[in-house]
């Protein structure tokens, strides 16, 4: 409760320095953001874009490098057959998720068919990117590993009742398909323990450009004296 109280009095609070850097100091500084469905991250992420900072999204890598045409949809079509595509040759989603679902070796396979792919499209992206920093945002960030890509991990908080409040407002899905969601994700209090920096997204939509505004200038001055950010 105390804690809580501490990152309400603040515009965001911060348990510890950059973390140890992946990159020589030259390159730009990478900041994953995450946060479970509905916390808030795409609201965040947008913030950010109105401030000129870029913002890769992996959820759309996971999109892209399965697009008609790309070699792993080729793959996929051969492993799983005709019942994982659609008929206009675009992959049904739904299908491969209720196959994959009941069947721990497919869902592996599939796994280490996308996750190499998706990484390098994450990676291809962020070296396009032209901004003092860059946004990861990614739900998965700690889970797929992608944290390894960062310098620093930001954490969109909101406890789980207003996790699934949001999000079955926004998407009009059932409390338990969000509750199967956020179950599939790694528990809030793990993220919380593991992130550099975590916003407070209970607050009121009014105050969260001001709070993210706090937060690009931690990053600017991070990115303006690199010495004290890359340990
Ligand atoms: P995520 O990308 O993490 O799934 P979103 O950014 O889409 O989450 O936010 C989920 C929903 O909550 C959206 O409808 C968004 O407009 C709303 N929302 C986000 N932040 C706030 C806030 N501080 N107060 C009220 N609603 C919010």
């Amino acid at each position: 409760m105390a804690a809580d109280q501490k990152q309400i009095d603040q515009s965001f609070s911060q348990k510890s320095s950059l973390g140890a850097s992946q990159h020589p100091t030259s390159e730009p500084i990478i900041v994953g953001l995450t946060g479970g469905i509905g916390s808030g991250k795409s609201t965040v992420a947008a913030a950010f874009r109105q401030l000129g900072i870029v913002s890769v999204d992996a959820d759309q890598a996971a999109r892209a490098v399965v697009e008609p045409g790309m070699p792993a949809l080729t793959a996929i079509a051969e492993h799983f057959g005709e019942a994982v595509m659609l008929p206009d040759g675009g992959l049904n989603r739904a299908a491969l998720r209720e196959i994959i679902f009941s069947n721990p070796a497919e869902k592996q396979w599939l796994e280490s068919l996308l996750h190499p792919l998706i990484r390098e499209w994450i990676v291809a992206q962020l070296q396009a990117a032209k901004s003092p920093y860059v946004i990861l945002e990614s739900p998965l960030l700690f889970e797929t590993d992608q944290h390894l890509l960062t310098q620093a991990t930001l954490l969109v908080d909101v406890p789980v009742p207003l996790q699934i409040t949001r999000a079955a407002a926004r998407d009009g899905q059932s409390t338990a398909q969000i509750e199967s969601i956020i179950a599939a994700q790694m528990p809030r209090e793990e993220k919380r323990s593991r992130a550099t920096y975590i916003l407070d997204n209970s607050l009121p939509l009014a105050t969260l450009d001001a709070r993210v505004l706090a937060l690009h200038n931690e990053f600017m001055r991070r990115v303006n004296r690199p010495q004290e950010s890359i340990r």
